[in-house]
C-alpha cells in the first residue's frame, strides 16, 4: 500500500517558482502521470517525492505519515532518470544487484537472497539472457530494462519515472509504454511518471495532472482532460492537432445569450449573463477538431469556408479551414471524405462537445458550456 500525498507544496530556486502551491493525491497502485510543457516543474515535483529536494513550503505524506524532510533511503521510492546512468564497468547482472549490495547490512540479505531477486527481476524484465553483458553492449531498449530492473529490484513502495523512454526511439518506445503499463498493473506499484509527451501520458495514465508554469492546471483520466478540459490551457496542450479555440463575444439577448463569433453567431438559450459569473464580452469558443464535420452543401446551422490545406495522415485527413480573414479552424476527417484546397464547404460543429473558456483567467465558463451542451443533447432527443 502507497498513497502520495502533497499538500500546497512550493518550491523556489532563486526567483524561480519552480512548484506553486500544488497539492495532489495519488492513490495506491495508480499509475499517475505529470504532463506538461518543458520547464513547468514535473521532475521538481518528483525530486520533492524522491526526497532529493526539500520543498520551501507544504507537506508531503506518504501512506499518511509526513516524509516532508526524511531523506530519499527512508522512502522507499526508486527513481528512474531518462538517462539511464547504469554503471559501464558492471555487468548487467552487478548494475541491477547493485542498490541490493550497498544495503546488504542493512537489509540483512545473503547474496544467495540477492542472486535470486536479481534472477526474478530479470525475468520479469525478459533480460535474463543479458545478464553478464556490459551495458555498452546492449540496445537502448534493454539498457532501459536494466534501469527499470534496478529500480525494482528493491521492491520499492513507489516508483518515480523521469521521462524513461524519451532517449528510445519512435517504434520501441511505443513497445515499451505497453511493457512498462503492464508491468506496473502485475505489481501494482504505485507510479508517478514524468513527460511532456501527450501521447505516452494518454495511453498509459490512470489519471493525469496536467501542470504549466509550476501549478497544477487539471487533474483527471485521460479521458476527462481531453473531453472536459477546464482550462484553455489544458484544451491546446492536449490533442492533436490541438483544440480549436476562436475569439468571439458574449451578449445578453431575450432569453439567453448570443455567441457572435467571426463567421457565425450562435444562440445559448435559457441562462442570462446576470446568472453566469464573470461573463464578459469577449470569450474563448474551443471546438476539437474531431468533433466538427464536413458538409459540401449549406445545411442549417454549418459555417462556410474555404479549403486551405489537407494534411493526410493515413486513415484521417486534417483539413484546415478559413472560416473568415486570417481565422483557421483545423477539422479532423476519415481520408475517405475528399476536399480540395480552395474549395468552399461547411462546417458543422457537435455543440454537445464545445467548450466556452473566460478569455481574461482561461478557466471554463462551466454555466454557460453546459446550457449549451445540455440543449443539445435535448435536441438530439426530439
Ligand atoms: P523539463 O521537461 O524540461 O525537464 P520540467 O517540467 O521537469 O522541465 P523542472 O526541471 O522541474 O521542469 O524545472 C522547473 C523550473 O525550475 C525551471 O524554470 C527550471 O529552470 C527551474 N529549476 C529546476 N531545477 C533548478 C535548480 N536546481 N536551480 C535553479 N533552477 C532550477
Amino acid at each position: 500500500m502507497a498513497r502520495v500525498e502533497l499538500r500546497d507544496v512550493v518550491k523556489r530556486f532563486g526567483k524561480t517558482v519552480a512548484v506553486d502551491h500544488v497539492s495532489l493525491e495519488i492513490n495506491d497502485k495508480e499509475f499517475f502521470i505529470l504532463l506538461g510543457p518543458s520547464g513547468c516543474g514535473k521532475t521538481t515535483t518528483l525530486r520533492l517525492v524522491a526526497g532529493l529536494e526539500y520543498p520551501d513550503e507544504g507537506s508531503i505524506l506518504i501512506d499518511g505519515e509526513d516524509v516532508t524532510y526524511s531523506e530519499p533511503k527512508d522512502r522507499n521510492v526508486a527513481m528512474v532518470f531518462q538517462n539511464y546512468a547504469l554503471y559501464p564497468n558492471m555487468s548487467v547482472y552487478d548494475n541491477i544487484a547493485f542498490p541490493l549490495k550497498i544495503r546488504k547490512k542493512q537489509l540483512g540479505i545473503t547474496d544467495d537472497e540477492i542472486r535470486k531477486s536479481v534472477t526474478e527481476v530479470a525475468r520479469l524484465l525478459r533480460i535474463e539472457d543479458l545478464l553478464n553483458r556490459k551495458p555498452s553492449q546492449l540496445s537502448g531498449g534493454q539498457q532501459q530494462r536494466v534501469a527499470l530492473a534496478r529500480a525494482l529490484v528493491r521492491r520499492p513502495k513507489i516508483w518515480l519515472m523521469d521521462e524513461p523512454l524519451s532517449n528510445l526511439d519512435a517504434l520501441l518506445r511505443i513497445a515499451m509504454r505497453a511493457e512498462l503499463k503492464r508491468l506496473q498493473k502485475e505489481l501494482g506499484i504505485t507510479t508517478i511518471y514524468v513527460t511532456h509527451d501527450q501521447a505516452e501520458a494518454m495511453s498509459m495514465a490512470d489519471r493525469i495532472a496536467v501542470m504549466n508554469k509550476g501549478r497544477v492546471i487539471q487533474v483527471g483520466d485521460p479521458k476527462e482532460v481531453f473531453l472536459e478540459p477546464r482550462h484553455v490551457f489544458v484544451a491546446t496542450f492536449l490533442g492533436s492537432p490541438p483544440m480549436n479555440i476562436i475569439e468571439c463575444v458574449i451578449e445578453a439577448i431575450d432569453n439567453g445569450l448570443l455567441l457572435s463569433c467571426p463567421g457565425f453567431t450562435k444562440e445559448i438559450k435559457g441562462v442570462s449573463s446576470d446568472e453566469v459569473d464573470g461573463v464578459k464580452g469577449k470569450v474563448y469558443l474551443g471546438i476539437r477538431p474531431e468533433f466538427i464535420s464536413i458538409s459540401k452543401s449549406p445545411l442549417p446551422g454549418t459555417i462556410k469556408g474555404v479549403v486551405y490545406v489537407v494534411e493526410p495522415l493515413g486513415t484521417e485527413n486534417i483539413v484546415s479551414v478559413n472560416i473568415i480573414g486570417d481565422i483557421i479552424v483545423k477539422v479532423k476527417v476519415g481520408s475517405d471524405i475528399n476536399v480540395n484546397t480552395g474549395e468552399t464547404i461547411y462546417l458543422y460543429p457537435d455543440w454537445k462537445r464545445i467548450s466556452i473558456f473566460d478569455s481574461d483567467t482561461g478557466k471554463l465558463l462551466t454555466r454557460i458550456t453546459k446550457q449549451l451542451r445540455e440543449e443539445y443533447t435535448e435536441e438530439a432527443m426530439v
